[in-house]
């Protein structure tokens, strides 16, 4: 590993490490210089990715919707603008600098005018990549101003995806193609600096990976360019075994396996991107996160194989759940129905999170994330489903899911779980498909002390 203080020079050298740095880290100026002197401590670090400053991404989702006044407009664009300049009059002054930032400005007001003329998906891609183009292009010159060689190159030109707009899907092989022949003759000169989140379809047209999808374009850009280290820089000192917003008692975890920590990401652990840690599984390469505030204080390293596998390691919560019963007395006895259920969410490219059935109902579960294009259950696949079947729809539900490892073989897990909880009204529980998981939902209102209080009972 080169992430540690003990890595050799000459190691490091010869490593390659690829540093993601989320929107909090690169907020503002003081944020960036803290993570370029991350960079500049470790010759490994070759490759940085970088998320939109804090709040950039969520102005720009504002601004591809179709109802956005033309005053609104404008405030956005001042302040995202404000955010931009703020971090640009702290480096030395240089015209070109000044120049790049107001060509790309430029570019997102006529975006932002085209799309209130009509709107398109693939305008509110081309909208949303604006944060990591201004972010990476600032870092670079953070960089230079340390005296560290870099340049920031376009992820563009190498995360090639399709055209699902808002979640589009990378092609692995071109990636890796692209990154050998564009960027690894690149990495022998400078640091390269360079987008998370974004990436282009095959006719040019920009495209976005899904809402914390900087996580996911570093752990491909690591498998693509056969890294040996991914480092997921952020605002907590790693993995906690609860989200540290919801408890004070919630601790670091200093090692976690690859499984364990997919399936915190899954369940709702926003310190990881769901598919961050496939690429990572694929080509086994280790994943460190720490805060880049306290970079002293180590973090948490995601491997293959840990030396503890506890019971219960964490609980991960994820709020806006919609909880679907199908009832039908013709399920009594007959095959085919679920069949039926699931070809109309399929047509609907609705994915199913968790099930239970009985001998006439099947509960489902579906997320409803917001600030993406996810696709979400509406009237029409409602009405479809009552063709079928009796139907009842039922919101403000949050998952809770208890992270482990041989849940399914452990003892007295029932009451560990649930009778410090058994105020509460649990609305769903799903336990025995996988041996890492137990979940169940909770309403809403009470999740943070469902959580709360179960983590003072486990850890
Ligand atoms: P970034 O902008 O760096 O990508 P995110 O906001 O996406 O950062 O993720 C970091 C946040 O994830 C933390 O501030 C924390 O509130 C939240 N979080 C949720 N679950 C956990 C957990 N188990 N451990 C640590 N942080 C968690
Ligand atoms: N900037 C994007 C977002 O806010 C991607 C990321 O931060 O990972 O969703
Ligand atoms: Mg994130």
């Amino acid at each position: 590993m080169s992430l540690g203080v003990n890595a050799s020079n000459q190691d490091a050298v010869n490593a390659l490490t690829v540093a993601k740095f989320g929107g909090t880290s690169v907020a503002d100026y003081q944020a960036m210089l803290r993570c370029a002197t991350i960079i500049k401590n470790d010759l490994a670090n070759k490759v940085v990715v970088v998320s939109a400053s804090a709040g950039v991404t969520n102005y720009l989702v504002r601004l591809s919707q179709e109802d956005v006044g033309e005053q609104e407009r404008s405030d956005i664009i001042t302040a995202i603008s404000q955010i931009q300049f703020n971090i640009r009059k702290e480096l030395p002054e240089e015209a070109g600098l000044d120049q790049q930032l107001q060509t790309l400005i430029g570019e997102l007001e006529n975006h932002a005018t085209q799309q209130a003329n009509e709107y398109k998906a693939q305008t509110a891609d081309a909208i949303l990549a604006y944060g990591e183009q201004f972010s990476s292009l600032l870092f670079t010159r953070v960089l230079q101003s340390l005296d560290i060689a870099a340049s920031c190159f376009d992820v563009r030109r190498v995360m090639k995806t399709n055209s699902l707009y808002g979640k589009a899907v990378v092609d692995l092989a071109e990636l890796k193609r692209n990154c050998q022949e564009l960027l690894v003759p690149e990495l022998a000169k400078k640091v390269i600096v360079t987008q998370g989140f974004i990436g282009s379809d095959s006719l040019g047209h920009t495209t976005t990976l899904g809402r914390g999808g900087s996580d996911y374009s570093a752990a491909l850009l690591t498998e693509a360019l056969n890294g040996d280290n991914l480092a997921i820089w952020t605002d907590v000192v790693g993995i906690f075994t609860t989200d540290p917003r919801i408890t004070d008692q919630a601790r670091a975890i200093k090692e976690i396996s690859f499984g364990e920590a997919a399936e915190m990401a899954t369940f709702g652990a926003k310190i990881l991107h769901p598919a961050t840690l496939i690429p990572a599984m694929r080509q086994n390469i280790p994943v460190f996160v720490g805060s880049s505030k306290e970079p002293e204080k180590g973090g948490t390293l995601i491997k293959q194989q840990v030396e503890s596998n506890p019971t219960y390691r964490s609980i991960a919560l994820r709020k806006e759940q919609t909880l679907v019963t199908v009832k039908s007395p013709a399920m009594l006895h007959a095959s085919g129905f679920l069949a039926k259920v699931f070809s109309i969410l399929a047509k609907h490219e609705l994915s199913v999170d968790l099930i239970t059935t009985s001998e006439i109902s099947v509960a489902l579960t579906f997320d409803n994330p917001t600030g993406t294009t996810q696709a979400l259950l509406t009237s029409t696949v409602v009405s479809e489903l009552e063709q079928l079947c009796e139907v009842s729809v039922e919101h403000g539900l949050s998952l809770v899911a208890v992270i482990g490892n041989g849940l399914h073989a452990a003892r007295g897990l029932g009451s560990d779980i649930f009778d410090k909880i058994n105020d509460f009204n649990i609305r769903m529980i799903c336990h025995g498909a996988s041996d890492n998981n137990l979940c169940f939902l909770v309403p809403q209102t009470d999740a943070n002390t469902v959580v709360e209080q179960l983590h003072n009972t486990l850890f």
